[in-house]
């Protein structure tokens, strides 16, 4: 059927942490918002699910609290190279739930709040009218105009809104898969976030609602090629390597069919404003930013994201003035969390130093759990 809607509503694409924290801030302030999501039902999505104190509490005050939804408290990391393991109370307390649960209440919340959310239905071009505002065209004789787009569908690009340089593609592979363990393995992962560095990789481990076990290896292509480019070729590699991750492996339940995938994650990306930029077009969350996956900060960069730019649009101000201002937010990020993404993640060496110096000096780890997230202090306020 074909349809060109005309909306004074804000278009908001995507309905991930961004986008659906943007949809539930512009709607709280009595905005009328359409919300574009591709997916028509729930889905896993690739994330360690880590969520930062700074996520829950924006979620909080826009009434979804994680902990109703089965959401685990984390208030340990664990680090884990060989038979070496550092242990360390984080300088914050967070929480971990399953990305499946957390975006599904998010776009519910915010049906239930008056946020017009389209399932199904997947944006292909973008593009500028003479008048300023934007067509959004969903497929033949399908599109929509308004004169404010929040794109929120996370780290690649949409036709007609390219940005002019989506950051470098890292030759990481990311994979996933959710595991019952048993009882005194499951008791090991309780309140930690894990990371196991092995070579060219790190595997990080949570417990998320229902005590399934997040299961979420970061690693070069290069190791992904030689364990034969398959799930069972990288989980042999890691058992061979290391008795700690085969002694987890051993009896695990795997819980999907098959692991999630995602390559060519643009780590570091920052998006350079450019007065290029169309103007009334706010990129949110990974399309504005993506850090490092061992910071486990990509939510608190999306939820923060979507606060700042929501207050701003509500306040009269440009996308232009946006995206200097959360630009400048997470550079300093962004500079320290590159390098130890780099040298810790990827060398031997630096694998050993990271242990040696968390063990030597426990208030490191803390700091660069600090340093890696966005600062308290610039997060933006939900009123
Ligand atoms: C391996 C890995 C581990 C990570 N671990 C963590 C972690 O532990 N903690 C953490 O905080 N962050 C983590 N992150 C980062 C985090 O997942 C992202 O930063 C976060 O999901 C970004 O949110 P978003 O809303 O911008 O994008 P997304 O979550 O990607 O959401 C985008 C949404 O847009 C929809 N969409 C896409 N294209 C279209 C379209 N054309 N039309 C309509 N809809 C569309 C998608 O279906 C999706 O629902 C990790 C990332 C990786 C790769």
């Amino acid at each position: 059927m074909r349809s060109r809607i005309v909306t004074e509503a804000s278009v908001i694409i995507g309905g991930g942490v961004a986008g659906a924290t943007a949809a539930l801030a512009l709607s709280r302030a009595g905005r009328r918002v359409d919300l574009y999501e591709r997916s028509s039902s729930a889905n896993h999505k690739i994330c360690g699910e880590f969520m930062s104190r700074e996520v829950s509490a924006n979620l909080r005050s826009l009434g979804v609290d994680p902990v109703d939804l089965g959401a685990r408290p984390i208030n340990r990391v664990r680090l884990v190279r060989g038979n070496r393991s550092v242990d360390q109370p984080l300088p914050f307390p967070a929480l971990a739930l399953s990305r499946k649960i957390l975006d599904e209440a998010l776009l519910e919340h915010a049906t239930s709040c008056g946020v017009n959310v389209i399932r199904g239905k997947t944006a292909r071009v973008i593009e500028q009218s003479d008048d300023g505002g934007f067509e959004v065209s969903f497929g033949p004789g399908d599109s929509t105009s308004a004169r404010a787009i929040f794109l929120a569908s996370g780290k690649h690009d949409l036709r007609g809104v390219k940005r002019a340089s989506p950051g470098r593609q890292s030759d990481y592979l990311a994979l996933k898969m959710y595991y019952r363990f048993n009882r005194k393995k499951t008791e090991h992962l309780r309140s930690v976030v894990e990371l196991i560095l092995l070579k060219e990789c790190y595997l990080g481990l949570m417990l998320v609602e229902d005590d399934c076990v997040n299961f979420c290896p970061v690693l070069s292509q290069d190791r992904f090629i030689k364990a034969g480019g398959t799930w069972q070729g990288v989980l042999q590699q890691f058992s061979s390597e290391s008795d700690y991750v085969a002694a987890y492996l051993e009896g695990a339940e795997p819980l999907l069919d098959r692991p999630l995938a995602i390559s060519r994650v643009p780590y570091g990306f920052v998006h350079n404003p450019s007065s290029e930029d169309p103007p009334g077009l706010w990129r949110l969350g990974d399309q504005i930013a993506v850090i490092p996956s061992f910071t486990g900060d990509g939510m608190g960069m999306a939820s923060c994201s979507a606060v700042l730019a929501a207050n701003m649009f509500l306040e009269g101000g440009t996308s232009h003035e946006f995206h200097r201002r959360f630009s400048s937010i997470v550079r300093k990020q962004m500079r320290v969390s590159k390098p130890l993404n780099s040298v810790f993640f990827r060398h031997s060496v630096g694998q050993n130093a990271l242990i040696w110096l968390a063990s030597q000096f426990p208030s490191g780890v803390r700091a660069i759990a600090r340093a890696t997230r966005v600062p308290e202090a610039a997060m933006p306020r939900i009123d």
